[in-house]
């Protein structure tokens, strides 16, 4: 059986197109189950009816041309309830429906399976035998296993036709939908242009090499003439975005430049190798090393390491270069899009990015960022080999591509993206004012950082301090842990930047997803492991480096504070604040003028809500990072798409948390502040303020948007809504509730939760 199944997805996969994919199965399952009839409806959500797609064993006029409405005969039933229906004679079955155009008449066992993705019911598989009899178990479990592993299939033969504009019934259709993630917030409208990497790195046979020493002639040629183009790419990044951002550029043209990967590339010839087999199979061994990786970020670079080795294989198959015309209106489309892709196009004429693989931590994705280019990554389903110039709308807030859309949608989109560039400027007004609601509470604003260029940004948007600067960013990007000086310069670098505001330094929190390449941790359970304070109370050597670049980096500012990462109990913080005290005395006794930072605890696990008051007792401040504690309560993790839907500050368990935590550091005179992603998101810190954060720390990006939402609020209004939300059960009662109370208050649309619609 599991050969079977394994040859009939097998073959699916291969099949062309939607048509042929379905023919394939019928024909194969009716054989496979030795049964007579076999077919397979579809859902056309356009006509709202479920056709009759392809058969073996009915008429052959009937498909393309019978259907069932929703809900209709047993066909609808088994979609509606999403469950298999098993009978020995259908015709019996109340909610039979009979259709004379297909000549089933004559039989009579019927069995039914759903064919889900992602919780949506496709349509129908669907097995019949002229003998009154019950199919059984095992010919169940079969049909069941194998709607299961087809329903990808089918979804993605459907999503190729609706690229098309044609329904899974060959209707034209418009505004078809494909989700991936946001990769950087924004609507855009324009034409695509996808873009293929250089040179199939898969497609490298193994041969020896005639001679050795010309091959490897000919790789160090093509070595150089891609660095030679990327330092042109390179220099093209200028004035597009800051400089820190150019540095992560020079990390991938570091790799050409790094002897590991040349230099493995060289022995392999030397070994026997063509040079063209020697750089794929080199390649492809680093792309699996960082493909494994925990880390997200660190994972993200087996792209880099592919766009690049395909670059030079591409000099080594002296091909001729492809020029890429580009339209005024660009959206850039590829199966994974690379850095170096995107500053190809030149920046006037780039409109938006869709990549079908990736995330919000891929490179491309940051440097979309920067640029303010809305950015769809992991549009898994979108069907990017088979457009040409296709007109396509981004909507980057939520994460979605439509295809072929309609002059309603058009025009809804290209009002979003008037009213976006509207708010935009308007929001620009608000750089100065207070962040106060409009009965005068104020509240502060300060901003996460992770690097240098961050830290322009905020200021630029008015930030008043930095609630947390991840110093694991820094540590991230290089090769090896950096020394007590060349922290000491990149601490400096911020606290000047930002002098005389607070800057809320965060000890090194590595682990979890954040695992540096130089100090590996692997462990099966990477979040409830080794991670924050737990890795660098274990490395005192580590930790002491780091609070004695922070405390020398601060001498003559004194606008420092230590805050401690992923605390859960009160000795952690003891052990820390010695060590904090000893380096303090060490830098001392060297005769600087040291003074001691106010230090504070992060809230991130459920344990440390139900000690906020004794921790509070032991420290300066409380931070609460609720990216950490909203994984950890609901024990979702916050990198994983499957269960996205789950993860929401929104929950009531979160907010009861949040309004505990304040209401305890209060208690304890101690100022407490908030810096996970929620603090950014305009109802979201609505509630906050209304619970009594001090401060309210987020990525500079939407720290206007918060100003703006706050002032057209009063704090009344604030606290009315909250003790609602407090009474309420539900996240998505309490997300309708704080829309409904931004909307009372005139907020844009664009503010609020529901944003392009
Ligand atoms: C948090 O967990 O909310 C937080 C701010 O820290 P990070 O996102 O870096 O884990
Ligand atoms: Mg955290």
């Amino acid at each position: 059986m599991l050969e079977q199944l394994r040859s009939i997805v097998q073959k699916v996969n291969a099949a062309k197109d939607l048509q042929s994919a379905l023919d394939i199965i019928v024909h194969r399952v009716r054989d496979a189950l030795d049964t007579q009839v076999c077919s397979v409806y579809l859902l056309d959500s356009d006509l709202n009816s479920h056709v009759l797609m392809a058969s073996e064993g009915l008429n052959r006029e009937a498909v393309g041309h019978v259907s069932l409405d929703l809900g209709e005969g047993l066909i609808g039933l088994v979609a509606k309830h999403a469950e298999p229906i098993n009978l020995q004679d259908a015709s019996l079955h109340p909610s039979y429906h009979y259709l004379k155009e297909t000549g089933e008449e004559n039989f009579h066992a019927f069995l039914g399976v759903p064919i889900i993705h992602h919780r949506s019911t496709l349509g129908v598989l669907v097995v019949q035998h002229e003998e009154r009899r019950r199919f059984d178990e095992s010919e169940e479990a079969f049909l069941i296993t194998l709607s299961a592993q087809l329903a990808g299939v089918i979804a993605h033969a459907e999503a190729t036709g609706a690229i098309e504009g044609i329904s899974p019934s060959g209707h034209k259709t418009s505004d078809t939908v494909f989700h991936g993630v946001s990769g950087s917030s924004g609507v855009a409208i324009g034409h695509t242009v996808v873009v293929f990497p250089a040179a199939d790195l898969s497609q490298i046979p193994n041969r020896p090499a005639k001679n050795i020493d010309k091959e490897i002639d000919f790789f160090n040629n093509a070595l150089n003439s891609v660095r030679k183009d990327m330092r042109e790419l390179h220099g093209k990044l200028a004035g597009h975005v800051a400089e820190e951002e150019r540095q992560l550029f020079d990390i991938y043209l570091r790799m050409l430049d790094d002897d590991a990967l040349g230099n493995e590339v060289v022995q392999r010839i030397k070994a026997g190798s063509w040079a063209q087999g020697a750089l794929a199979f080199v390649a492809s061994e680093h792309v699996r090393n960082f493909e494994m990786m925990n880390d997200e970020y660190l994972s993200e670079r087996a792209a880099d390491i592919k766009d690049l080795c395909s670059r030079v294989l591409f000099y080594l198959q002296e091909k001729e270069p492809v020029v890429t015309e580009y339209n005024n209106d660009t959206i850039l489309v590829s199966e994974e899009l690379t850095p170096a892709m995107l500053v190809e196009v030149p920046k006037e004429k780039l409109k938006g990015l869709v990549s079908v693989k990736g995330s919000g931590n891929s490179h491309v994705a940051i440097l979309a960022r920067t640029m303010g280019i809305p950015t769809v990554m992991g549009a898994v389903v979108f069907p990017y080999n088979q457009l040409g110039n296709k007109e396509i709308i981004v909507d980057g807030y939520k994460g979605e591509v439509i295809s072929n859309p309609s002059d309603q949608v058009r025009k809804r989109y290209l009002n979003t993206i008037k009213e976006q560039d509207l708010l935009i400027a308007g929001l620009e007004d608000l750089k100065d004012l207070p962040c106060e609601t409009a009965d005068n509470h104020r509240v502060h604003l300060w901003v996460n950082t992770g690097l240098m260029s961050d830290v322009l940004h905020s200021l630029d948007q008015g930030a008043e301090g930095i609630g947390l600067f991840r110093t694991e960013v820094p540590f991230l990007l290089r090769e090896r842990f950096p020394s007590e000086h060349e922290q000491l310069e990149i601490y400096r670098e911020q606290l000047q930047a930002f002098a005389p505001k607070v800057v809320t330094m965060r000890t090194l929190d590595v682990g979890g997803d954040k695992s540096l390449s130089y100090f590996p941790i692997e462990e099966a359970n990477p979040f409830l492991g080794w991670r924050g304070i737990r890795v660098t109370l274990d490395h005192p050597e580590i930790f002491m480096a780091q609070i004695r670049a922070m405390l020398r980096a601060s001498i003559g500012l004194e606008n420092l504070q230590i805050m401690l990462p992923m605390i859960s109990n009160i000795n952690e913080v003891n052990s820390a604040m010695q060590l904090i005290k000893k380096a303090h005395h060490e830098l001392i006794q060297e005769k600087l003028e040291v003074k001691f930072p106010p230090i504070g605890v992060m809230i991130e696990l459920p344990a440390a809500v139900y000690q906020t008051r004794a921790l509070a007792k032991l420290v300066d401040f409380i931070s609460v990072g609720s990216n950490d504690l909203t994984q950890y309560l609901l024990a979702v993790d916050r990198n994983n798409p499957r269960v996205a839907n789950l993860y929401s500050a929104f929950h009531p368990a979160v907010l009861s948390a949040l309004y505990q935590v304040v209401s305890q550091a209060q208690e304890e005179g101690k100022q407490v502040s908030i810096c996970g992603e929620m603090a950014g998101d305009p109802g979201a810190a609505v509630l906050l303020m209304a619970m009594g954060f001090d401060i309210l720390s987020m990525n500079a990006a939407t720290l206007l948007k918060v100003k703006s939402v706050i002032r057209s609020v009063s704090l009344e209004a604030a606290q009315d809504l909250l003790d609602q939300v407090m009474q309420m059960d539900d996240a998505q009662m309490i997300r309708s509730a704080v829309d409904l109370t931004l909307y009372n208050a005139g907020v844009d649309r664009l503010l609020r939760s529901s944003r392009t619609n």
